[in-house]
């Protein structure tokens, strides 16, 4: 059987996978990416945030996802009946990154891997990590690869960039319910052919149904429009036959996009994710580390998956580096404190958003230029600013908003 010895595995090569390979080579650690699947291959997440941009940028990856012409995203737009909302990335209370991409991630992914490659990291796919036993901080992980033949390597540190796989968390015991409801999803991708005139494609569209379900509106560079509902799980199932069947029903439903998607043909059969929502008891042990999807996945409403990936990433790989250099790292505070912060951040947001207080600052007739501002910074993935009272104060802030909202509305009725 054949051995490796290696300073750093990483378990994947989503976008998570391919930031934190790239810092500790850049480091010059020896790092091994090993990918279940041949790309390019399909996988959700396309409506990327600005903050994540600082991270391809720390790593020396803009600069291949620039040369690709990938749609500008400079902003988003919730529209609920009548109602439309605009959120831009360049108003907003956070200094930083104003624009950001939408995405079809095959490609995206792929333009990381081919550059991670050219570079002369070593990235090796259809090899499935299959097991992992931990001796002191070393571990040893076995691996399939595509003809069944096993392999083993031992590793200082594993980084588990391993998405939904979510590798670790299912060896290692550590998967606990999510505390956000039970959601799923349905999408595909249609060509846009009957786009309005004049249209621009630089911001997303979220066409809000009802309370707890919405329609997503992705337009890529190259004539594609990304399409998916969310919902209570219940409720999508409550639909019937296939899920193209499922989803042309649900498309009716949207007064704003039912014309300009009806009868088109889809790209791909639409693929279904049930109870999208996952947690970890913990995200980081002796020797390992969850980042991204394998760590944490709240909701796609607000667009915050890729970014969290890349975030925990790029500060994983920043403490692996430090701590194989001698240093001593404190992963309770340093790691997980920090990156629970910002899922704190988010999930106020994402439960706020399904309770309709979200909705009604949103959506209300007087909108408050400074609270937008400060709204856009979280929308834009700056979730770590304390000067941002929506950031510092936001289990609290958002319900109290709403709430005077309310107020305005019921006194603007009885005046
Ligand atoms: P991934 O990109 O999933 O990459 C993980 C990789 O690990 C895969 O390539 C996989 O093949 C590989 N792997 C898995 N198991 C193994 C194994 N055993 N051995 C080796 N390799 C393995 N995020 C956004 O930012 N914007 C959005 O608009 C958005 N929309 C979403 C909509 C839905 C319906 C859902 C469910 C999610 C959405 N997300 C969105 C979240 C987004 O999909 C993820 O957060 C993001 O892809 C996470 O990146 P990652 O690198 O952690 O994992």
């Amino acid at each position: 059987m054949k051995e490796e010895k290696i300073d750093v595995l990483v378990i994947g090569a989503g976008p998570s996978g391919s930031v934190a390979a790239s810092y500790l080579f850049n480091k010059g650690f020896s790092v091994k990416v090993v990918e279940k699947n041949k790309f390019p291959r399909f996988v959700i997440g396309e409506s990327l945030i600005p903050r994540c941009m600082d991270h391809f940028e720390a790593v020396g990856l803009m600069d291949c996802l620039k040369e690709k012409g990938f749609e500008v995203k400079t902003g988003a737009r919730f529209l609920q009946g009548k109602k439309v909302c605009e959120f831009d990335f360049s108003k907003k209370h956070t200094k930083g990154w104003d624009w950001t991409w939408q995405v079809p991630r095959a490609e995206f992914d792929k333009t990381l891997t081919d550059e991670l490659l050219k570079r002369g990291v070593d990235v090796e796919f259809e090899k499935e990590v299959t097991g992992v036993s931990f001796n002191g901080n070393h571990s040893r992980t076995t691996i399939v690869d595509k003809e069944g033949t096993i392999s083993e390597i031992e590793a200082k540190f594993i980084i588990d960039s391993s998405g939904f796989g979510r590798v670790l968390p299912r060896l290692l015991d550590l998967e606990k319910p999510s505390v956000i409801p039970k959601h799923s999803s349905i999408f595909t991708h249609v060509k846009d052919v009957r786009k309005p005139e004049g249209w621009e494609g630089h911001r997303i569209t979220f066409d809000i149904v009802s309370q707890e379900t919405w329609l997503w509106v992705i337009p890529f560079s190259n004539g594609y429009t990304s399409i998916g509902y969310v919902g209570p799980t219940d409720y999508l199932e409550s639909f019937e036959g296939t899920t193209e069947e499922r989803l042309r029903q649900m498309m009716k439903l949207s007064t704003h996009y039912n014309d300009r998607f009806d009868g088109l043909p889809y790209e791909f059969e639409p693929k279904m994710i049930k109870n999208i929502a996952k947690s970890v008891k913990q995200l980081y042990g002796k020797g390992y580390v969850l980042t991204g999807n394998s760590a944490e996945f709240l909701d796609p409403v607000f667009s915050s998956g890729v970014t969290f990936a890349t975030e925990s990433a790029h500060l994983s790989a920043q403490l692996i580096a430090r701590e194989l250099n001698g240093e001593r790292v404190d992963w309770e505070t340093e790691y997980s404190q920090y990156m629970l912060e910002g899922v704190d951040v988010f999930s106020t947001y994402v439960k706020e958003w399904y309770t309709g207080n979200l909705q009604k600052i949103f959506f209300t007739d007087s909108e408050n230029p400074i609270i937008k501002k400060q709204i856009c910074s979280v929308l834009a993935g700056y979730v770590w600013d304390r000067s941002n009272p929506f950031v510092k104060n936001h289990h609290r802030l958002v319900r109290t908003v709403a709430h005077i909202t309310d107020m305005e509305k019921e006194n603007a009725g009885q005046s």
